[in-house]
């Protein structure tokens, strides 16, 4: 997926069977531009769109999306749920440990699940979620700035 692909929020919703409305469309565009993005970033950026909608809206229309399957909610420890559309192929993140920032990285050996553990307990796999954590390129940047400025 590239940060420039347009998406056709209402063929999606009516695709998955929910009725078009003002407010998921807008949820649907604020996702597709801006993947991985908090609830309140998601309110914030529709309340901008449309005066008419109320912070409960978006969370519920959040929530219907998710059961859906529109959308993906994830939680990287210590961060609030993070939605993104990007759905059902079985993608890792990596976080910053510094501001946060997220970044997507394919199923790390190309085919889902992609973590075969050596015994499952009798479990039967579905889905590996991975998170991976590092330091972003502007706050790698930051640091460099920083060490040229320390004499
Ligand atoms: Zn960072
Ligand atoms: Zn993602």
């Amino acid at each position: 997926m590239t940060e420039t692909e347009i998406v056709d929020a209402a063929a999606m919703l009516r695709a998955a069977g929910l009725r078009v409305t003002d407010t998921r469309v807008a949820v649907v565009e604020t996702l597709a531009d801006m993947p991985h993005s908090g609830a309140d970033t998601i309110v914030a950026s529709v309340a901008r769109r449309l005066s008419t909608t109320s912070r409960q809206a978006v969370y519920n229309v959040l929530n219907d999306l998710a059961a859906a399957g529109l959308a993906r909610r994830i939680e990287p420890a210590g961060q609030p749920g993070l939605y993104e559309l990007r759905v059902g192929d079985n993608h890792h993140h990596i976080v910053c440990q510094r501001c946060g920032a997220v970044a997507d990285i394919d199923c790390v050996t190309g085919h889902a699940p992609c973590l075969t553990p050596s015994q499952t307990s009798g479990f039967d796999l579905l889905e590996a979620e991975v998170t991976f954590w590092g330091v972003c390129s502007d706050c790698k940047a930051l640091t460099a700035d920083a060490v040229v400025a320390v004499p």
